[in-house]
């Protein structure tokens, strides 16, 4: 294929065939494209987009790249939830075994954070003995012995997708909405799915920062989703302030066995149990999203969701007794904790997102680029989050540092991410609006 008149077609504003895309990504994949040539080539389609034709042929043929998995007929649906990612957005622990116990399977693949947006695999590899790799042998047996598995994906699974993210991170190429949408959709695809339900995060700390964005992106992956058979639907939700009230790997997981145990935060509970009712209403398994919900609170509710949890991580290698003693443990080792008090009373009006996840990334909770390496015990926990009333000397967040310095440090940052103020705000809806 002469590539080069790919770029200068794409470049020109003319819509590519199908055969030409197909060939660009194998060839790219294979290394018979340079990064300079298909670099070009992301830059034009930034500029000028892809015909819906074009961003079905981008995402096959990414998907095609390399192996998919292939799960056994079983009357139960294959199902998975992907968010866009944000700062304490842990939905993806308690849903998977969540959906498990509602009768779906779920090979969830999922990703490792970059910046302050958090990966729910370093959350996961703080669990002494967690295995996130798995061969696509193991990760069959698992989704069909328990109902569920969180691992990262395969080296053979859509190769294409991660030579290409690598280009776009350098590239200045990551914000197309064609191309996250091929990326995403690829991944997804190659995973066999009947549902799958996009979380598109928006506000300051994510990838969209205003719901018009996130609805421009939930819409192209909707369209495309079902275009390729897959029952695709999304909701919108608010990104200003960290979902529920730790941010940082072990501290994420302990609020994710707090809420599996009926004792979690208000609004993660809220949006684990609502993204569960749509995949139900998705695959008919329940018809009136009233009623998914209430099935899916009572999974919650009864343990059944927790004994799905514990199968699933004893399954990829957890050291449950570990864990155990580690969830029992108040303090964690070589870390510090400082408590923060407030020094009013008054309403809880603002916790920005953007700021508390930056002052996690900083104690070492996330990476600055992708060799970093990460502290999973740091972070943030505790925290007073907008519609609460304090009076002074009530808690306003718990740091967990490496030292003192460093806690002083996020302690700094965090203070200036709360407002608190004397009148009371109405507090925003959690989740906006669902594209279907
Ligand atoms: N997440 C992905 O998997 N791909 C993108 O392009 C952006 C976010």
């Amino acid at each position: 294929m002469n590539f080069l008149s790919a770029i200068e077609s794409k470049r020109d504003g003319k819509t590519l065939s199908t055969d030409v895309i197909r060939a660009l990504v194998a060839d790219f994949t294979d290394g018979r494209i340079p990064d300079y040539q298909m670099s070009a080539f992301l830059m034009a389609v930034y500029f000028r987009g892809l015909q819906s034709g074009e961003k079905r042929a981008l995402t096959l043929a990414m998907r095609d790249s390399g192996d998919a998995l292939k799960l056994p007929k079983d009357p139960r649906p294959v199902v998975d939830k992907h968010s866009t990612g944000g700062v304490g957005d842990k939905v993806s622990l308690p849903l998977a075994p969540l959906l498990a116990s509602l009768g779906m399977r779920v090979p969830m693949i999922s990703g490792r954070g970059l910046g302050i947006t958090g990966g729910t695999l370093d959350k996961l590899e703080s669990i002494p003995g967690f295995q996130a790799l798995l061969e696509p042998d193991r990760i069959v047996e698992v989704v069909q012995e328990v109902g569920c598995v969180i691992v990262g994906q395969t080296h053979c699974m859509v190769p294409a997708d991660k030579k290409l993210y690598a280009l776009r991170d350098v590239t200045g190429t990551v914000p197309s909405i064609p191309l996250i949408t091929a990326s995403i959709l690829s991944k997804k695809l190659a995973e066999d799915l009947d549902a799958l339900l996009l979380d598109t995060k928006f506000g300051n700390a994510a990838f969209m920062q205003t719901a018009d964005e996130a609805r421009q992106l939930a819409t192209s992956i909707v369209e495309l989703g079902r275009e390729c058979g897959v029952d695709t639907r999304a909701i919108l939700t608010d990104m200003n302030t960290p979902l529920g009230r730790a941010a940082g790997n072990w501290l994420e997981v302990k609020e994710a066995v707090d809420c599996l145990r009926g004792e979690g935060p208000e609004d993660l509970w809220e949006l684990t149990v609502e993204s569960a009712a749509h995949l139900l209403t998705q695959t008919g398994l329940e018809t009136d999203l009233a009623k998914a919900r209430e099935r899916a609170s009572a999974k919650l509710a009864d343990g059944s969701a927790l004994a799905k949890w514990n199968d699933m991580l004893a399954a990829q290698g957890a050291d449950m007794d570990a864990m155990e003693a580690k969830l029992k443990r108040m303090d964690v080792e070589a870390v510090v904790c400082v408590e923060m008090r407030s020094e009013r009373s008054g309403f809880v009006t603002r916790c920005d997102a953007r700021l508390i996840g930056e002052a996690v990334r900083d104690l070492g909770g996330g990476r600055l680029t992708k060799e970093s390496r990460i502290h999973h015990d740091v972070g943030v926990d505790r925290l007073a989050k907008p519609g609460e009333t304090l009076n002074t000397g009530d808690l306003l967040a718990r740091i967990w540092a490496k030292s003192i310095e460093e806690a002083d440090l996020a302690s700094r940052r965090v203070q200036a991410a709360l407002d608190i103020t004397d009148e009371a705000e109405e507090k925003s809806a959690l989740v906006c609006e669902v594209v279907e």
